[in-house]
C-alpha cells in the first residue's frame, strides 16, 4: 500500500478526507480535486478503481478483467490517494491499519459502498491478484458443464446472460425466490418478461418461486464467493434437484459498514438497512461537515450512476459551506426507477427514467450498455487509455516531494508520519464477510 497523485500544493487548504474510491467516491474527490480549493486525500484499500458493472463480462471474456481494473494513481491532480484498509471511521478522525494516528480532515466524505459475492465485486488489494481471480473464474467457466445461478436479480440476470452468450452449450439454471424476475413493484411487466423470454431462448433454464439454500461453509457463505465443485442441490419449494459444477450467488450487496460500528458514528446508522442516514444535502444525520453517498448511504436507489451524481452534489456542496454562502437545493434523486439489463454482448432490456417507465430493448440497450459496459468512458473519468493499462507506473522525484510537502502541510504531519504514509502502509489479509455486520 502506498500514497499516489498529487502535483502543485504547497499552501495550506481546507482538507477533505474521502474514504471509499468506488463510483461516488472518485466523482466526489476528483470534482474537489479539479476545484483546486481543497486537499483532497482519497483513501481505498484497493490500489485500482473497480468498474464492477462490467465485471461479469470479465467472467467470460479473455483479459477483459485488465480493462475494468483501473489504477488510482492518475485519477488526482493536486491530492492524493492513500491505499489503505479503514478500520474505523469517526467524526474525530479515519483510523487504518497500519498506521496509528487518525487521519483528520475538515470535511468526510463517506462512501465506502457494498460487497457483492465474487465475481460481482472483488476486494483484493493490488490489481494482480484480482486480475488472477477473474482469470481463473473464466476457467472454471469454460470447464464447468452445469451451472447453477442463484437470484434472479439483475445480477443474476446478467452473469446467466453472459454466459449463455460465450458458451452456449452450458447447461445453465437460474433459482429465484420471487414470481417474477426482478422486483415486479419497481420494475414494469414488459421489462421482467421480456428479459425471461430471452434468457429462456438462449437455453437457460429458470426456476422460480423457488429456492435454494446453500451449506454455510466458509465457502459458500455469501456475498463473498461462489462455490466450484460438483453439487446437487433439491429446491425448497418444489423439491427439484439442480446438479452444477459451479454455483453463483447472486442474492444481494451487503453495506460496507462495518468501519462505523465501533464509533460515534454507530448511531447514525440505520438498523433496518444498515446505512448512514443522510439528510437533504447528504450530510450524516447531526453533522454539516460529514456526507455518505453511494450504497453506503440511505439515500436513493444503489445504482453507480446514482452514487456518481450523489459525489457530484457533494463535491459542489462543500466549497459553498466553506464559503458560507446560504444552501443550494438539496440532492433531487431520480425521480423514476431506471435501469439497463444486459444479456451479453447484443442487447438486454432497459427501463427508462420516465413516468411510464418506457422500454427499450436490445439495439438501445447494446448501444448504451451492453457493446462497452461502460469500460471506455470509466477508463477516460480515471484518466487512462486501454492500451497503457500495463504500463508500470513509478512517481515521478519531484512528485513524490509535492506530496510529502502537502501532506505535512495540509494535514499538520510530521516529515516522519507523511513518509510513513508515502512508504506505504501493510496490507490486511481480506477476510470473509469483513465490510459489513
Ligand atoms: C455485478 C454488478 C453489476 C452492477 N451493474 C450496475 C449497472 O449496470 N449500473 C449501475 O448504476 N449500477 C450497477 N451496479 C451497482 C453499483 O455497482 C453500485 O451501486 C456501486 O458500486 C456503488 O458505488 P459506491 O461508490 O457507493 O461504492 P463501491 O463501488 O462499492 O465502492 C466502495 C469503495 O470503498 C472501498 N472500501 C470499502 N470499505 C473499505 C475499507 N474498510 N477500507 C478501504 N477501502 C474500503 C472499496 O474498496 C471500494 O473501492 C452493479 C453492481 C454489481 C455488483
Amino acid at each position: 500500500m502506498g500514497v499516489t497523485g498529487s502535483k502543485e500544493n504547497v499552501t495550506k487548504k481546507p482538507v477533505v478526507v474521502v474514504v471509499g474510491g468506488g463510483y461516488g467516491g472518485v466523482k466526489c474527490a476528483q470534482s474537489l480535486d479539479k476545484s483546486g480549493q481543497f486537499f483532497v486525500v482519497l483513501i481505498d484499500r484497493k490500489s485500482y478503481f473497480l468498474h464492477n458493472i462490467a465485471t461479469l463480462r470479465a467472467c467470460v471474456e479473455k483479459n477483459y478483467a485488465n480493462q475494468i481494473m483501473i489504477p488510482y494513481d492518475r485519477v488526482l491532480t493536486n491530492g492524493c490517494v492513500v491505499h489503505a484498509e479503514v478500520v474505523s471511521i469517526s467524526s474525530n478522525g479515519v483510523f487504518v491499519h497500519g498506521y496509528d494516528q487518525p487521519i483528520h480532515f475538515n470535511y468526510l466524505v463517506i462512501a465506502t459502498g457494498s460487497s457483492y459475492a465474487f465475481p460481482g465485486k472483488v476486494a483484493d488489494p493490488q490489481r494482480n491478484q484480482a486480475l488472477s481471480r477473474y482469470s481463473t473464474m473464466r476457467e472454471e467457466i469454460y470447464k464447468a458443464q452445469q451451472i447453477l445461478v442463484i437470484g434472479g436479480g439483475p445480477v443474476g440476470i446478467e452473469l446467466c446472460g453472459e454466459i449463455a452468450t460465450d458458451f452456449p452449450n452450458k447447461e445453465i439454471t437460474l433459482v429465484h425466490g420471487g414470481s417474477t424476475l426482478l422486483q415486479p413493484n419497481v420494475f414494469r411487466e414488459e421489462m421482467y418478461t421480456n428479459l425471461q423470454r430471452q434468457l429462456q431462448h438462449m437455453g437457460v433454464k429458470i426456476l422460480l418461486n423457488d429456492r435454494i439454500k446453500v451449506a454455510s461453509t466458509d465457502n459458500a457463505k455469501p456475498p463473498v464467493n461462489y462455490i466450484r465443485g460438483k453439487q446437487t442441490y433439491v429446491t425448497e419449494n418444489n423439491k427439484q434437484s439442480v446438479t452444477a459444477d459451479l454455483t453463483f450467488i447472486c442474492t444481494g450487496a451487503r453495506v460496507n459498514n462495518k468501519s462505523l460500528m465501533m464509533s460515534d458514528l454507530a448511531d447514525k446508522v440505520d438498523t433496518q438497512s444498515g446505512r448512514l442516514k443522510v439528510n437533504g444535502y447528504l450530510q450524516v444525520e447531526g453533522h454539516t461537515n460529514i456526507f455518505a453517498i453511494g450504497d453506503i448511504s440511505n439515500k436513493e436507489s444503489k445504482m453507480g450512476y446514482y452514487a456518481g451524481n450523489q459525489g457530484e452534489y457533494v463535491a459542489s456542496l462543500i466549497p459553498i459551506i466553506e464559503r458560507n454562502k446560504p444552501y443550494p437545493k438539496e440532492y433531487q434523486p431520480g425521480q423514476y426507477p431506471a435501469m439497463f439489463v444486459t444479456l451479453g454482448r447484443k442487447g438486454g432490456v432497459g427501463q427508462m427514467p420516465t413516468k411510464n417507465g418506457f422500454i427499450v430493448g436490445n439495439t438501445l440497450v447494446k448501444l448504451l450498455k451492453s457493446k462497452d459496459m461502460g469500460t471506455s468512458r470509466t477508463q477516460s473519468m480515471m484518466n487512462y487509455k486501454a492500451h497503457s493499462l500495463d504500463e508500470s507506473l513509478s512517481d515521478h522525484p519531484s512528485a513524490y516531494s509535492h506530496k510529502l510537502l502537502s501532506l505535512k502541510e495540509c494535514m499538520e504531519l510530521t516529515e516522519k508520519d507523511a513518509e510513513e504514509l508515502l512508504a506505504g502502509l501493510p496490507e490486511k489479509q481480506i477476510e470473509l464477510g469483513q465490510d459489513f455486520v
